[in-house]
Order: C-alpha cells, then sequence, then structure tokens
C-alpha cells in the first residue's frame, strides 16, 4: 500500500478512464469539451470565478510559470515562508531576475504576519509568494491574514495550493494565482499543473510580456481555438474523471473525509507515543508528519521492505527525521490510515 503525499495512489476509475479511446487534442471538439469541464469543476473546488487553466506538466510547471508569467528583471517580491516550497519561490524569483525579500520562520512556526506587515510598510512589492500546505513538513499554513495584508497594500498574491486544493478549503478570495497539481488531492497521475488566474493577475502578465515560452501563462488564456502546445489528453480525461469524481461525492464530504483520515492518524500516531513535527494546530489534514529523529529512513525502508507500506520521509535536512503519511485523494481513509498505523506499531515494536 502506498501512502506518499504525492504521487497518490490513483483509483481504479481513473485508471480505466486512462485506457479508453482518446480524441485529437489539436483538432477534436471532444477533447475541448472535456478541458472546458474539468475547467468548470476545478473553478467549483478553488472556489472561485476566476479563470482556470491546466497545462501539461507537472506542479513545478505552474509555480515556475506564476513567476515567469509576472516578474520582471528589478521587481521587489516577497517571499512568505516557513518551509521548503516557500524557501523555493525565492530561487524562482531570482532566476527571473527579480528580487526576493524572504519573510521567513522557523519551519515549526507559524508564518511571521508581524514580519509580512513590517516588510509591506517598507517595501515596494509587485507580488507576494507563500504555501497553504508545505508538505514536507505536514504543516497547513493559516495564510488568510498574509493575504488580507497583501490586499491592503494591493501587492498581487501567487498561492501554491499543491497539496491542499481538493483535500480541504483553500481560502480563494484574495489570490491572484493559485496553483494545484493532478497528483496530489485528486488522485490522478503526475503530468498537469492547475492554475486559477485572476483578472488583475491576467493584467500583470500581460504588462509584463513574459520572455519565456513553455513557462508563459499568456497563450492560456483563450484556448477556445487552440491550445499552445499538445495538450496531454490521458491525464486530462485522467484528471476530469477524478473531479468527477470528487463531485459526486461532494466537496464537503471529501473535505471532511481527509479530516477524518487525519484525525485519526493522529490519534494513532499519539497512541504510539510519536510526536508531530508541526504543531498540532497546524497539523494538515492531507498530509500527516511523525517526528523520529535520527529514524525515520530505517523505519520507512522497514515498513516497505517487510510490510508493503510506503510513506515518504523529510526532504533535505529532514530528511532522516520525519516520517510522512499522506492520507489525500483516494488514500483519504480511515482503514487504509490503520492499516498503516498498525504496521508501523509493528516496526516500532508497540
Ligand atoms: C508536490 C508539491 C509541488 C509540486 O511538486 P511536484 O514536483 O509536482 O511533485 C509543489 N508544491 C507543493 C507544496 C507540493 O507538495
Amino acid at each position: 500500500m502506498q501512502m506518499t503525499p504525492g504521487p497518490t495512489a490513483v483509483p481504479s476509475r481513473v485508471r480505466e478512464r486512462m485506457s479508453e479511446p482518446m480524441p485529437n487534442p489539436d483538432v477534436e471538439q471532444a477533447f475541448f469539451d472535456t478541458y472546458d469541464d474539468v475547467c468548470e469543476n476545478l473553478q467549483r473546488v478553488y472556489d472561485t470565478d476566476d479563470d482556470v487553466i491546466v497545462m501539461g506538466g507537472e506542479g513545478i510547471l505552474g509555480l515556475e510559470a506564476a513567476i515567469a508569467s509576472t516578474v520582471a528583471p528589478g521587481d521587489e517580491v516577497l517571499c512568505v515562508s516557513n518551509g521548503l516550497y516557500g524557501d523555493g519561490f525565492a530561487d524562482f524569483v531570482e532566476s527571473y531576475g527579480g528580487e526576493p525579500t524572504l519573510v521567513g520562520a522557523d519551519y515549526t512556526d507559524p508564518l511571521d504576519v508581524a514580519g509580512v506587515e513590517a516588510a509591506l510598510e517598507d517595501g515596494d512589492y509587485k507580488l507576494a509568494t507563500m504555501v497553504h500546505c508545505e508538505t514536507p513538513t505536514g504543516t497547513l499554513n493559516d495564510i488568510e491574514p498574509v493575504l488580507e495584508r497583501c490586499h491592503e497594500h494591493d501587492v498581487l498574491t501567487v498561492v501554491d495550493a499543491v497539496s491542499s486544493l481538493g483535500g480541504t478549503p483553500v481560502p480563494s478570495e484574495h489570490i491572484d494565482i493559485n496553483l494545484g497539481a493532478s497528483q496530489k488531492a485528486f488522485s490522478s497521475p503526475p503530468g498537469l499543473t492547475t492554475v486559477a488566474v485572476s483578472d488583475r493577475a491576467w493584467d500583470v502578465a500581460e504588462e509584463r510580456d513574459p520572455t519565456s515560452l513553455y513557462t508563459n501563462l499568456l497563450p492560456w488564456r483563450d484556448t477556445s481555438e487552440m491550445f499552445p502546445y499538445t495538450h496531454l489528453v490521458a491525464n486530462v480525461a485522467a484528471l476530469d474523471e477524478s473531479l468527477t469524481m470528487l463531485h459526486e461525492e461532494g466537496v464537503e464530504s471529501v473535505y471532511d473525509r481527509h479530516e477524518q483520515a487525519a484525525e485519526r492518524c493522529r490519534e494513532r500516531g499519539a497512541e504510539l507515543g510519536l510526536d508531530l513535527y508541526p504543531d498540532p494546530e497546524r497539523s494538515a489534514p492531507t498530509v500527516t508528519a511523525f517526528h523520529l529523529p535520527g529514524e525515520a529512513k530505517a523505519v520507512q525502508e522497514e515498513l516497505a521492505g517487510e510490510h508493503d507500506v510506503v510513506l515518504s520521509t523529510g526532504l533535505a535536512d529532514l530528511a532522516d527525521d520525519i516520517l510522512r503519511v499522506g492520507h489525500m485523494g483516494y488514500n483519504a481513509d480511515v482503514e487504509k490510515v490503520d492499516h498503516v498505523m498498525d504496521a508501523l506499531a509493528t516496526v516500532l515494536g508497540k
């Protein structure tokens, strides 16, 4: 059993859909219709009237495209972070000639709202970046206070919601570019990045007139006649099926199911005496990170080798200190969580 925080297990209905005959995405109306359905169904998940586009390429493409399409050399960008993906935005900004200011926090701390406020008073920022769910540390960030401050200062906002979108509500009100991906809570294969773009963000992109090609959002604004390149027809079919399943169940029920799976995971961890890595208040509904300093890799290997349970560890400096159970999308299931935690109990000798 694979219970990683992405790519997630793909349910059989989605896999079967991918084996059906495929329309030509350049010429057949059937593909355009499917694409439109996907975008409309995504709007309901994003809870927005903004345009939603779906690009061929996994999640990182969306992150880079958001920056490439808005940041010109010399632009000041506020990168609000308490994790790896949050820090990573500053690298994208630099690589497109922008000047990032990092308002960082320890990975175990919440976002530094006071720091954001101070920076916004001092600086002249074109946009701000932040991460809703920091997957590597299992942390769900309260981004609303940051979004509100940015809104007050008329600063464009870019949010990485890749590992929360579809698993828990994303506060979309003041988000200008909201990024998701197929392989997390949608339980589709990796290959698509989803982007909700506000009118204001389109205007900023028009004004920027991006110099990049593959990472330019603008050709995606109107794809009613054609796509910028051959679309990933099998992946779009899969995402269409995933979204149909999600709406059949109902968005609210899906969120509840994630909450229940996360709660069970935390409870079972507490029974084993395991600490959460983030403050329990911030533990994400889509992924649980247990703090197992110096043990995570060995436990991960034994779970896979002896119990056929595949989990993830932490990343970078925390690679051997964090063990992560993904319970997102199709895997947000109390019974699956129990199965994983039974195996973990055995491995830990408890
Ligand atoms: C998974 C993920 C991404 C996208 O990374 P991939 O290379 O597509 O897996 C971006 N941001 C966050 C927070 C993620 O969890």
